[in-house]
């Protein structure tokens, strides 16, 4: 492990991405397989490999005081180290003393991770982590604990990790990034690169694969701009799933690739009837339907991304119902059990716009015109079979199925209707209809391109309600005032850094929050401070935020050098993990854009 730190030292040390990865390379060659299939996961910030439903569970507080008893200091020594640092393995790395019989292997690392996310309760966890970091060295024990924590900030990403595999085991970089992407596994992708066995990645049904993102626009005119052939469907405020259905068997899994079935308890009863097996891409939305459950059947004709009309589209979303706001669905998110008057009163429809596996066949190389056609034809040309034995109900996409457990709760499936646009003006109108049935704006996406898991291009762009919107990292909170005054509703957050190394501070504001979400946050935060400075209390940067503003200025009261006018918090993005929060490039790029629009 010693040998794994002083090349995350080294990579830390170079902001040249070239550097960065001939220094990694060099470390893959001086190790064994197993070292550096483990050493590829632990580079990539995390614990264990991306598909793997596996976490640690270790606390910021746990860690914190941890770290204050090995080194015998205060926990006041250790407030001021970190606020010097910024990061709690940083500090264990200054303040944890040197022994002689420390050292370990990144092996022995990897299987005293496993026994923490083995054991159960804060108290044996804290036992082992202790015992851990007692033998390892300052240095191990730094990157121990960042690892631990989910990031290594040294400005190394997963694709720099791909593009070091390619270089030292000399395969071509598509190679390496399509068995990363297939395995969701950078471990396993070292192992077969290394054995010159790449070409055997096959994607595993039930590994959630990477998301394709999207890039944000800020007109109509730009919306259009960056290709011809664009298909136009409204962006649903919602949580995105990626389904897996495979002999009636089905998954949902969340950006954060974590797996949610058990919140939607009535979408897989309705997907488990698909003829085919499959792996689609959507929205899982909070959904209100046309008509009482049971009365109203009905057959949708699909809008194929070939029409150029829109006016059918525009029917058909109206028959199909609408979606209803966020926060509805919020109350569904990360529950284990859903209660039947949960389901009966917020119920979901699973929105759903791409395919990408399809009958043992990938189909993310695919133009999303053929993609598109696909996902027609299994939603809606084929019959399909409800996996419900006591009744064997044959349904069609666009009816309301029924699951077989809630029998009152209605469990759609939807094809998310497909529109044309060939001019700002019908963009701006699709913007406008889509908003009034309540949704957030539209999604833009060239129907020439490929589907790219993990990648935000330009293929797919968002256009979005608010001038603009950031997704920030809450990093201090505040005791409020007035009738906040006992709980902590003044959020200071941040974005990235160039880097992704460091997180810079870009405003600050009050909660724009419900009552019972701020309780419950206040109840995060008390748990997860790792610096009390009374009336303030720096946090673990874990929380994410959608902030809209108004405006922005340059400003030197925050470290980011610029400030947000009229912030708003939109919501709490429980579905985003710190790294998918905006970097200080998309704030400039909104700067210059706002200084556009201004004629400046
Ligand atoms: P944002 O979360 O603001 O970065 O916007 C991207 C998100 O919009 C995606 O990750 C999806 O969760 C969501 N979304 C809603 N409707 C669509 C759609 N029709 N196509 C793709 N993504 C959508």
């Amino acid at each position: 492990m010693q040998r794994f730190a002083k090349t995350c030292e080294a990579v830390a040390a170079t902001t040249k991405k070239l550097e960065k990865v001939s220094i990694v390379g060099d470390y893959f060659k001086s190790c064994v397989i197993d070292e550096a299939a483990i050493s590829a996961v632990f580079l990539s910030g995390r614990p264990f490999p991306a598909w793997e439903e596996t976490t640690l569970q270790v606390g910021g507080r746990s860690l914190w005081q941890i770290v204050s008893e090995l080194s015998q200091k205060s926990e006041g020594e250790i407030s001021t180290a970190y606020r010097r640092r910024g990061d709690l393995g940083a500090v264990a790395g200054d303040v944890l003393p040197q022994r002689t019989d420390q050292n370990l292997t990144v092996l022995e690392i990897e299987r005293a991770f496993r026994q923490i996310a083995a054991a159960r309760g804060t108290g044996s966890k804290d036992v082992l982590v202790r015992e851990l970091l007692t033998h390892a060295t300052p240095l191990e024990a730094k990157y121990i604990v960042k690892i631990i924590t989910g990031d290594l900030r040294i400005g190394l990403k997963e694709s720099l990790v791909e593009e070091a595999i390619a270089k030292t085991y000399a395969h071509p970089l598509p190679e390496v990034q399509r068995a990363n992407m297939l395995l969701g596994d950078i471990g396993e992708t070292t192992r077969l690169a290394a054995e010159n066995k790449l070409s055997e990645a096959r994607m595993r049904l039930f590994h959630p694969l990477g998301f394709m993102l999207a890039s944000p626009i800020e007109s109509p005119e730009e919306g259009l701009s960056y290709f011809t052939d664009a298909a136009i469907e409204d962006k649903y405020d919602g949580i995105r799933a990626q389904a897996h259905v495979s002999s009636g068997e089905v998954k949902l899994f969340s950006r954060t690739r974590d797996e949610i079935t058990e919140s939607f308890p009535e979408l897989p009863g309705a997907l488990a009837g698909l003829p085919h097996d499959a792996i689609l891409d959507g929205e899982i939305v909070a959904w209100e339907y046309p008509a009482k459950p049971g009365d109203t059947r009905q057959i949708v004709d699909q809008v194929s991304p070939h029409a150029d009309k829109t006016e059918s589209g525009e029917q058909h979303v109206t028959n199909l119902g609408r979606a209803r706001p966020f926060t509805i669905l919020q109350q569904r998110l990360g529950r284990k059990r859903v209660s039947d008057k949960m389901l009966r009163e917020s119920p979901v429809a699973y929105l759903v716009f791409d395919v990408l596996y399809l009958n043992g066949e990938l189909v993310l190389d695919r133009s999303l015109l053929e993609r598109a056609r696909i996902l027609d034809e299994l939603l809606s040309a084929e019959r399909v079979r409800h996996e419900d034995t006591r009744t064997q109900r044959t349904l069609k996409q666009g009816t309301l199925a029924f699951d077989s457990d809630a029998p009152t709760t209605p469990a759609s499936i939807i094809r998310a209707p497909v529109f044309r646009a060939a001019f700002p003006e019908q963009l701006e109108e699709l913007f406008v209809s889509a908003q009034s049935r309540g949704n957030e704006g539209l999604m833009i996406k060239d129907l020439n391109s490929a589907y790219t898991p993990g990648k935000r291009g330009k293929s797919w762009l968002k256009m979005k309600r608010e001038l603009a919107t950031l997704d920030v990292v809450v990093t201090a909170v505040e005791y409020g005032h007035g009738k906040r005054i006992g709980v902590l509703s003044d959020y200071t957050y941040a974005v990235w850094d160039t880097n992704k190394d460091r997180l810079v501070n870009i405003g600050k504001a009050y909660s724009g929050l419900t009552d019972a979400e701020i309780a419950e946050m206040t109840k995060w935060f008390l748990d997860h401070t790792v610096d009390d400075q009374g009336f303030r209390l720096v946090v673990e940067p874990k929380i994410v935020l959608e902030v809209a503003f108004n405006n922005m200025m340059k400003s030197d009261r925050h470290d980011s050098g610029y400030a947000l006018r009229f912030p708003r918090i939109v919501r709490l993005r429980s579905d985003k993990s710190p790294e998918d929060a905006d970097t200080i490039e998309r704030v400039r790029e909104i700067w210059t854009n706002q200084g556009k629009r201004a004629g400046l």
